[in-house]
């Protein structure tokens, strides 16, 4: 599944473009007539060059910065035919449609494609007559259809396999479990056809969107009461994205809004093609406000006025939540992207990518992150003193009962160790050292346990001790008696008065937002 991604890295070792082909003036000409364009703009050229002499490359460059052209000119000054390979129907017709309108000879096939049209764009494929130039594919099609395979393969041995463009290859080594498993396929591309070069493109992230985290309220309606308020105030009528953890939370989602009045639609993998492009056009034409999705909806979203991106649940690494921000404000005008922050959705994150090699240490990298912009929101908001507390005996006693329930011969999950802790346990990563997930599997599922990591000892014995920051320890939070009675009453008091503010495990939603705007 990785083959992919080295083979992408190979091709950022390439050296300098091989230039030779572009003094023959072909390609100024070509651009003048054909797409009535004057000037290239930067790296077009560069990139041409590369992908013209035979070489594999992937070209990074923002929305709208011309990465069709990369590929739509060199098919036409390449013999034969230059498969496409896009992740949206509604992106894929749009680009056949506007090729179409310059005279180039350009069709795709889809699902919903007729017979007529498959029979024949496939005698055009290995037809040295034919004038076709450009074949734009879903990565499903390449997946799932041996015939088509068995196509290219044709194809490729009349010569007529000119290029292999990949359009928004982010989502090659990108997703995780959720969806579009079928990209997966393209490393197999590479050896089938070792002598197509390939072109990847993809987007990178703006910098206008603005970061918050809230507290996530345990209670789904809690939660949807604080979405549908910032819907209907701070983004009424505009145009936004709710990444939800999973396929049926999307749904979940969803309804709700929609019963709450709000125009909102669904998008995820199980979904039909059919179904998702209808949403994603409503989307795009604003008679749908609110896209409600999984991870599956991102790629090649190029709607410039995304005004905001909720995460239902936190991302599963810092790189999922800039490239899924980053679909927010593309037109440089402020934007918002808010994650909800909840400790017991890093353990539902957890068992997804525990099997991922650094699944792992990028999903406590999102949880320092989020632990942290809350620590900010509140020194934002000057709530009150900075204190430094030793919480040393608060992780001990945690230490103690997983002792004790490991005496008992049982396993603890994260949320029984909060249940011990009557639900006020501290961010797992800030006791990362002396506790760690221990990941069981059923035949159904994964389930997290925690147990003592690597330095319990060393707590236990008194070498390490372990602080936590707290602003301003409130008189009016309660405190909440410990399970352990051995544990001191003042470091139990001072981690529910942080805990309060940060894991709002069944209390009320932190109202806490940061408007940047100056
Ligand atoms: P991207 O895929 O990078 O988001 P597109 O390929 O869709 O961007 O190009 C965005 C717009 O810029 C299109 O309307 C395209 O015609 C135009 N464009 C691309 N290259 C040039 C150029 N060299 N000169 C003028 N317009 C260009
Ligand atoms: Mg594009």
């Amino acid at each position: 599944e990785t083959q992919l991604e080295a083979i992408i890295t190979q091709a950022n070792k390439t050296d300098s473009a091989d230039n030779k082909w572009e003094s023959n003036g072909k390609l100024k000409e070509t651009l003048k007539s054909v797409f009535k364009i004057g000037n290239l703009r930067p790296m077009q050229l560069q990139t041409m060059n590369v992908t013209m002499s035979g070489k594999d490359c992937i070209l990074i460059m923002p929305t709208g910065g011309g990465k069709s052209l990369c590929f739509h000119l060199p098919a036409l000054l390449s013999k034969g035919v230059t498969l496409v390979v896009s992740p949206l129907v509604s992106l894929m017709e749009d680009q056949v449609m506007s090729l179409q309108s310059y005279n180039v000879d350009a069709t795709m096939l889809n699902a919903a494609s007729d017979k007529n049209t498959v029979k024949q764009v496939q005698e055009a494929m290995v037809d040295h007559n034919a004038s076709l130039k450009l074949l734009y594919v879903t990565p499903e099609k390449l997946a799932k259809s041996k015939r088509f395979m068995a196509r290219l393969e044709k194809m490729y041995k009349a010569g007529r396999f000119a290029r292999l463009v990949i359009d928004e290859v982010h989502c090659c080594s990108q997703w995780g479990h959720d969806f579009r498993p079928d990209y997966k396929f393209l490393g197999i591309m590479k050896r089938q056809f070792p002598e197509v070069p390939i072109l990847g493109l993809t987007a990178t992230a703006t910098s206008t969107v603005l970061e918050d985290v809230r507290a996530k309220s345990g209670v789904h309606k809690e939660v949807m009461d604080d979405i549908q308020k910032l819907i209907d105030t701070k983004f009424s009528k505009q145009s936004g994205i709710i990444y939800t953890f999973s396929k049926k939370e999307s749904g979940e989602v969803t309804v709700d809004l929609q019963s709450r009045g709000i125009k909102a639609g669904c998008y995820h993998a199980d979904l039909s093609a059919q179904e998702r492009s209808r949403v994603h056009r409503a989307w795009i034409a604003n008679h749908v406000h609110v896209v409600v999705a999984t991870v599956a909806f991102g790629m090649g979203i190029d709607k410039p006025d995304v005004r905001f991106v909720i995460h239902h649940s936190l991302s599963k690494s810092m790189e999922n939540l800039y490239q899924e921000s980053g679909r927010a404000g593309r037109d440089e005008k402020r934007s918002h992207c808010i994650i909800y922050y909840r400790l017991q959705d890093v353990f539902r994150q957890s068992t997804m990518v525990m099997t991922e090699q650094t699944g792992l240490t990028n999903l406590y990298g999102i949880v320092a992150y989020c632990v942290d912009a809350k620590k900010y929101n509140l020194y934002l908001f000057d709530l009150g003193e900075v204190e430094k507390k030793d919480v040393t005996k608060l992780c001990s006693s945690v230490l103690q009962i997983l002792d004790k329930a490991s005496a008992a011969d049982s396993k603890l999950t994260a949320s029984k160790v909060l249940d011990a802790w009557q639900g006020k346990g501290p961010p797992i990563n800030r006791v990362k050292q002396y506790l760690r997930e221990d990941f069981h599997f059923t035949p159904y599922s994964t389930i997290s346990y925690i147990i003592p990591g690597r330095k319990a000892n060393l707590l236990c014995t008194g070498v390490d001790t372990v602080h936590i920051e707290l602003k301003g320890a409130r008189k009016s939070m309660q405190s909440v008696p410990s399970l352990n009675s051995k544990q001191s009453q003042n470091s139990s008091h001072s981690a529910n008065s942080e805990q309060s503010q940060s894991e709002g495990r069944s209390s009320k939603p932190e109202l806490v937002f940061v408007n940047k705007e100056k």
